[in-house]
């Protein structure tokens, strides 16, 4: 049984006033909802803030990044240990912004996704193809080889890992993909996943859709049978459109 997940990614997005009032707004919208684990994602500078509003309710906390050392001469870089203090139960690796503007590569992303399990976060660990690689008929193979790499050496509990298909030509652009390319490529995932592990481990991690999701088109998404939640950027800023997502049927 997939408890279905719906993660709120900001970006570098609020100040602390803005993602307070955000997190006031956001509480009672979600109070008396259940059957959906909700994750809001907020920038390093907002978590402590936004842990400290979600205690005692079921929303958790994320973050967008981490580096794998825990400690040490690395100016500018936030540790896992350091997540977790700052109260954090998930964090986003491997996002497409990062592989693209800031460089990151699949042995990073791999060293990173290690070292959030040995801190015990769950990665939300983020694939997909560009558009000319979909167009080249490339999508399936670029999102194996992705996740070849990025999980390379690596195991996990079943609870203990998330995946999110994020076609990059569907992020941030108001162009989603359709619910069938969703599932065709997240029902693949699984399968590889069955291949690379077992079909026992595969059937129990959530995959989730992430590329223009809104309160419009979840439920379609959601209608699928291997889409498990979604990865939520623009749409996930307002209070309001993120609570119609997470109460999406
Ligand atoms: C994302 O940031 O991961 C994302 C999917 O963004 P958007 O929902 O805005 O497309």
């Amino acid at each position: 049984m997939r408890t279905p997940l719906i993660v709120a990614n900001w970006k570098m997005n609020k100040s602390l006033k803005d993602a307070e009032q955000y997190g006031q707004e956001l509480l009672p919208l979600l109070a008396d909802h259940s059957g959906v684990e909700v994750v809001v994602c907020p920038p390093f500078t907002s978590l402590t803030v936004m842990s400290r509003i979600f205690a005692g309710s079921k929303i958790k906390l994320g973050a967008q990044n981490l580096f794998w050392e825990m400690k040490g001469a690395y100016t500018g870089e936030i540790s896992p240990a350091m997540l977790v203090d700052a109260g954090c139960t998930y964090v986003i690796l491997g996002h497409s912004e990062r592989r693209q503007i800031m460089g990151e590569n699949d042995t990073i992303i791999n060293r990173k996704v290690r070292a959030a399990l040995d801190a015990e976060l769950i990665p939300i660990l983020c694939v997909g193809e560009t558009l000319q690689e979909r167009e080249n008929n490339r999508a399936r193979e670029v999102v194996k080889e992705q996740l070849t790499r990025d999980l390379k050496n690596i195991t996990f509990a079943p609870q203990g890992l998330v995946i999110a298909y994020e076609p990059v030509w569907a992020i941030g652009t108001g162009v989603n993909a359709s619910s069938d390319d969703a599932q065709e490529m997240i029902g693949f995932i699984r399968s590889y996943l069955a291949k690379i592990y077992d079909r026992e481990l595969a059937n129990s991690v959530r995959i989730l859709y992430g590329g223009s999701v809104n309160e419009e088109n979840i439920a379609e998404f959601m209608g699928e049978v291997d889409v498990d939640g979604a990865l939520v950027g623009g749409a996930s800023l307002q209070p309001n459109s993120f609570a119609g997502i997470v109460r999406f049927k």
